[in-house]
């Protein structure tokens, strides 16, 4: 649900993330506008196939994600790229992910591209995403691959993703140490993911229910200001 591209500067840097190196995506995504794609409304494109109504229900979609972190966050600022699709074929030279991703790219102004594939037409998961963009808005490419843990960034985001499965009770039992980077997290059969998925959104609920003074932003903002995560975190969490 979320994939950092490594640039080849920072290739040397341990990912914490799909290791998707060397991905043609910082190109196609930047060329974007030159694409067959149009743009709807600003910064949000489809594939030319998409009707009429589908391009209608994209707009009232995005909109209702948007009002659904307000109402859970207090804001949204972030001004993310969207581009959806509802058809493989012009999906799969964006994304292999037929629901939704969201890539953060370096050198793009903390300004993230999501991809709605043709499953991910949903509330759920394009508030998800858009969680993920509005967290990289805040914190940038370098501090999100090196201080926020894969938990936390998907806790954050399954905050306003509803979906039933991630709400059984929790039948793993691992740490959070165990789901800190990528390749942990996102490993496993269905079951192990979405185990993944619930301990994070629990974690991250029990952890807001603490810091209610405490804004998502201001916590992002001293992030950002070079503060560790895990000491901001702790610190929050008494
Ligand atoms: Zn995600």
């Amino acid at each position: 649900m979320k994939k950092i591209l490594l640039s080849v500067i920072i290739l040397f840097v341990a990912s914490s993330t799909a290791v998707a190196a060397y991905h043609s995506d910082f190109v196609v995504f930047s060329l974007i506008k030159f694409s067959d794609f149009e743009e709807i409304e600003k910064d949000i494109f489809v594939s030319p196939d998409t009707t009429s109504k589908q391009r209608v229900e994209l707009l009232e979609l995005v909109k209702n994600a948007k009002t659904r972190i307000r109402q859970k966050f207090g804001a949204f600022t972030a001004s993310p790229i969207i581009i959806s699709s509802h058809n493989i074929n012009w999906r799969k030279k964006y994304t292999n992910n037929s629901y939704a991703d969201a890539i953060l790219l370096p050198f793009k102004n903390n300004k993230a591209y999501i991809f709605i594939g043709e499953n991910g037409h949903n509330l759920d998961v394009v508030a998800h995403e858009l969680v993920h963009a509005e967290v990289f808005s805040y914190v940038g490419y370098i501090n999100q691959l090196l201080e926020i843990p894969i938990w936390f960034n998907e806790g954050i985001a399954m905050q306003v993703d509803f979906r039933e499965r991630y709400n059984a009770p929790l039948k793993s039992q691992k740490e959070l140490s165990q789901l800190k980077y990528g390749w942990q997290f996102f490993k496993g059969n269905s079951n192990e993911l979405t185990a993944h998925y619930s301990i994070a959104k629990n974690e991250v609920n029990n952890w807001l229910n603490h810091t209610q003074k405490l804004s998502l932003n201001k916590f992002l903002k001293k992030l950002n200001n070079g503060k560790n995560f895990d000491d901001l975190y702790n610190e929050t969490n008494n």
